[in-house]
């Protein structure tokens, strides 16, 4: 029992956008894989990126999650507790340490490669600044991560099994502070992680890349407890051939002008095979379903 009060899971929405069903789904599988298993759940709100933020957008988060009926025991409990006890920007000295100590182990490097310069790379770092040196300090460089180690990064998951990611292959030397001098997501996310102990992580494969840089990125900063984070990656979420988050018009109002509750569970059920859902059971209902899902135990 000790042991099941550690266990936590995070609802992570970025307010860039209004939320589309890709999120929602990804929103209920989180809280019912916790709650299916007793176990917390933080609200957690990615604003770093503050030029993309936009209040209505928080505010959106906010109705979605009473809308569906899902409740968390730690993080904001509204907009204006977020902005004043909760907001990523009150934490840039816990990420600014985290930048400190890489540098202090030598583990990054600048570079000033610009986007079109790295057009075509595939997203793998090519290595142009690595060899030269640049210093750390000057304006408009960026810091990358050294990737040093050659193993594969190994982890357990959910629904792929055992996952092994060569760094060079997968990810290579990614951005750890941006260019405008803000801790890049991969780094921030791993801190807020460990700072609120998440115990476990369900996100699209979209983001495989990122868990194997957050897992090499904690391997590095030495935060050993990141590997016994319990991941699991599903499938890109598909209605009709299309990827949820590119459908049209997802982006320029909240669903909840064109969805009820019941069609979002339903279409959550439909995503994640609980066939024996029946619309009229709510959350209720997909969380017994949920208690009995071999995959979410
Ligand atoms: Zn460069």
């Amino acid at each position: 029992m000790s042991e099941q009060g550690k266990q936590r899971w995070r609802l992570a929405p970025t307010p860039s956008g209004y939320l589309h069903i890709g999120n929602v789904y990804n929103l209920l599988l989180n809280w019912l894989w916790a709650r299916a298993n007793g176990g917390g759940v933080f609200l957690r709100l990615d604003d770093l990126d503050a030029g993309r933020i936009r209040s209505q957008y928080v505010e959106d988060i906010f109705r979605v999650l009473d809308f569906l009926g899902l409740d968390w025991d730690l993080g904001p409990t509204g907009p204006d507790d977020f902005a004043q006890n909760w907001s990523q920007q009150l934490r840039l000295d816990a990420y600014e340490s985290l930048l400190c100590r890489l540098r202090e182990k030598d583990c990054v490097f600048a570079c000033t490669c610009s986007r079109s310069q790295l057009e075509g790379t595939g997203g793998l770092y090519p290595g142009y600044c690595e060899r030269l040196g640049l210093d750390l300090d000057s304006p408009d460089c960026s810091w990358r991560l050294r990737i040093t180690h050659t193993e594969d990064i190994r982890f357990q998951d959910r629904l792929l099994g055992e996952v092994a990611l060569n760094p060079a292959e997968a990810f290579g030397s990614f951005v750890v502070k941006r260019r405008d001098g803000l801790a890049a997501y991969q780094l921030a996310s791993l801190a807020d992680d460990m700072q609120y102990g998440i115990s476990h992580i369900a996100r699209g494969m979209d983001l495989l890349p990122a868990t194997g840089m957050q897992l090499y990125l904690s391997e590095t900063l030495g935060l050993p407890n990141f590997h016994n984070t319990v991941f699991l990656h599903h499938d890109l979420l598909l209605e009709q051939g299309r990827k949820l988050s590119k459908s049209a018009g997802s982006q320029s109002v909240s669903l909840l002008q064109s969805h009820d509750a019941s069609s979002l569970f339903q279409g959550f059920a439909n995503w994640w095979g609980y066939t024996d859902f029946e619309s009229h059971g709510g959350l209720a209902g997909l969380l017994d379903i949920a208690r009995q899902d071999q995959r979410l135990r």
